[in-house]
C-alpha cells in the first residue's frame, strides 16, 4: 500500500498517520484541531530566484488560514505548495517539508493527482467548463472517481455547500458560463468540494469580483470552514480581517514575517514591519 499514500481509497488512515503525532489521532478525525498542513523551512525556487525562504507554519484544521502581503511576496507560491501544483511548472523546486497530517506530501511514494483529491483549489479567475451547471459539478465527482454513488443527490449538496442551489436550482441544464461572475465562482467551490475534499485552497477567489458577490464569498468561506480547513490568499487586508481565524504575512523578498491568530495580527503585531504593512505605511 505504497504507491498512493495521500488517496483516500488506497491507504488506511492510520498508515498515513502512523509518522504522525500519534497513531490515536487518526487522519481526519473532525474533533482535533491539530495541524493538518505542517511546512518546515520551505524553500521554493523559479529557476535561479528563490521565491520563499524557510517558511514553517501549521495550518489548524477547519479554521479560515489567511496568506496576505504585498504582490510577489510568494503567497501563492505557498498556496501552490501545499497540493504540489508547483510541480506543474517546469523550473520550480522545492526544498524542505511540507507535512499532510504527518506525511511528507514531497515523498517519493505521493502521487499528487491523489493529494490533490484530498486538498481541492480554486482559481482567481471562476473558470466553469462549456458544460451545463450540472456537469460541471458532477465533473469534480467523476474525475475522482466519485461517481459511483448517486450523482444527483451529491451534486446538489454540494451546490447547496457552495450557497448556490437556490439560485440554479430550475436551471441545472443550462451552461455554466452563463451564470454571473459570483456564480460562476461558487459553482466552481461547488465543483471544488464535490468530491468532498479536505482542505480547500482558494487563491484570491474574489478578487475578480463585485463588491455583492464578494460579500458572498466571504460569508461561503466561512461557512466552509465549518467543515473543511480553508486556506485563501488574499490581497485583501479587510477581507483577512473578516473572513480568517489565523493570518499568514508574508513580506518581501518571500519571507513569512509573522504567523498568529488575525485579531493578534490586525490589533498588536509583534513585529513593526507587519505593522507598517497593516496601517498601510509600505506594500
Ligand atoms: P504573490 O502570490 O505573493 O503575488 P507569487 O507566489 O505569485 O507571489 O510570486 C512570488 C515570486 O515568484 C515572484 O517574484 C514571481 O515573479 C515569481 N514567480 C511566480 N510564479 C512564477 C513562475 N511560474 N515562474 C517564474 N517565477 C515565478
Amino acid at each position: 500500500m505504497t504507491a498512493d499514500p495521500v488517496g483516500q481509497q488506497t491507504v488506511s488512515k492510520s498508515e498515513l498517520a502512523e509518522d504522525s503525532q500519534s497513531s490515536e489521532t487518526p487522519l481526519g478525525t473532525p474533533d482535533v484541531r491539530n495541524p493538518v498542513i505542517e511546512s518546515n523551512d520551505l524553500d521554493v525556487y523559479y529557476g535561479d530566484t528563490q521565491a520563499l525562504h524557510g517558511i514553517t507554519m501549521e495550518i489548524p484544521e477547519r479554521q479560515v488560514t489567511a496568506l496576505i502581503g504585498p504582490s510577489g511576496c510568494g503567497k501563492s507560491t505557498f498556496l501552490r505548495s501545499i497540493n504540489r501544483m508547483n510541480d506543474l511548472i517546469d523550473v520550480a523546486r522545492v526544498d524542505g517539508d511540507l507535512f499532510f497530517h504527518g506525511k511528507n506530501v514531497y515523498d517519493d511514494d505521493v502521487d499528487p493527482v491523489a493529494l490533490r483529491r484530498r486538498i481541492g483549489m480554486v482559481f482567481q479567475k471562476p473558470n466553469p467548463f462549456p458544460k451545463s451547471i450540472f456537469d460541471n459539478v458532477a465533473y469534480g465527482l467523476r474525475v475522482q472517481g466519485k461517481d459511483d454513488g448517486d450523482v444527483e443527490a451529491k451534486v446538489r449538496r454540494a451546490l447547496e455547500r457552495a450557497a448556490l442551489l437556490d439560485e440554479v436550482e430550475d436551471k441545472l441544464d443550462e451552461s455554466g458560463l452563463d451564470l454571473s461572475g459570483g456564480q460562476q465562482q461558487r459553482l466552481c467551490i461547488a465543483r471544488a468540494i464535490a468530491p468532498d475534499p479536505e482542505v480547500i485552497l482558494m487563491d484570491e477567489p474574489a478578487s475578480a469580483l463585485d463588491p455583492v458577490a464578494t460579500s458572498k464569498i466571504e460569508d461561503l468561506v466561512e461557512e466552509l470552514a465549518e467543515e473543511y480547513t480553508v486556506v485563501i490568499v488574499t490581497h485583501n487586508m479587510q477581507q483577512a480581517a473578516r473572513i480568517s481565524d489565523k493570518t499568514a504575512v508574508f513580506l518581501t523578498g518571500g519571507h513569512l514575517v509573522e504567523f498568529d491568530d488575525t485579531n493578534k495580527i490586525f490589533e498588536n503585531p509583534e513585529s513593526d514591519r507587519v505593522e507598517d504593512y497593516i496601517t498601510g505605511k509600505f506594500g
